[in-house]
């Protein structure tokens, strides 16, 4: 009896390890120093449809409106040619990166809002914006976390997070986690993948 009481426990405390064990992957942890990798996808949502995901929406102006929950912007390719750009189709529809120092833009210090180039979704405010000196706009954080996803991305043989738009899959860029104060973070984005709306003076 106590014997098997011994198997039992020491069985399920193998399983409980086994799960501790693997956590840490599950949350893209334990790749020790460097960018950050989260498995956080702001897409995903209870009340949310297969094809829908939530965002927060905002004005010209920056100023938040509501919560909703709409249908993802699916487009076909030839749709997204006839709609961007060939730099910001390569960009955005095939995660290309822009030169750095040469996006229009860059290195804009105006007040204003940052919205996809693809589907207009708000990304970033100027509020966030600091001058990283690497040539790629960068913020300090999103306008919303539902807005932006952050998956993992080993492409180009390098562990790095890339940073996708939530509503049309657009990839924007990288965050890594050698950003200023109050978060620590820096999202690297391609400039040619927003379309900054100056604030009304
Ligand atoms: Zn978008």
């Amino acid at each position: 009896m106590i014997r098997r009481d011994f198997l039992f426990g020491a069985a399920a405390f193998a399983g409980i390890a086994a799960v501790s064990w693997r956590h840490p992957n599950w949350l893209g942890l334990g790749a020790g120093p460097g960018p950050v990798s989260s498995s956080r996808n702001s897409s995903s949502n209870e009340n949310a449809k297969p094809g829908q995901v939530t965002i927060v929406q905002f004005d010209d102006a920056g100023k938040k409106l509501s919560v909703v929950t709409i249908a993802k912007v699916v487009k076909t390719d030839a749709e997204w040619r006839a709609q961007l750009t060939a730099n910001q189709y390569d960009i955005t529809r095939r995660a290309d990166t822009e030169m750095a120092f040469t996006g229009e833009g860059y290195n804009r210090h105006d007040k204003g809002l940052y919205r996809c180039v693809c589907c207009a979704n708000a990304l970033y405010s100027s509020d966030t914006k600091y001058d990283s000196g690497t040539g790629w706009p960068s913020f300090w954080a999103p306008i919303a976390k539902e807005n932006v996803v952050d998956r993992g991305d080993n492409s180009l043989m390098m562990s790095r997070t890339e940073v996708t738009c939530t509503l049309c899959d657009a990839h924007l860029g990288h965050v890594f986690d050698d950003g200023p104060q109050p978060t620590g973070m820096r999202y690297c984005m391609n400039a040619a993948a927003m379309h900054f709306i100056p604030a009304k003076v």
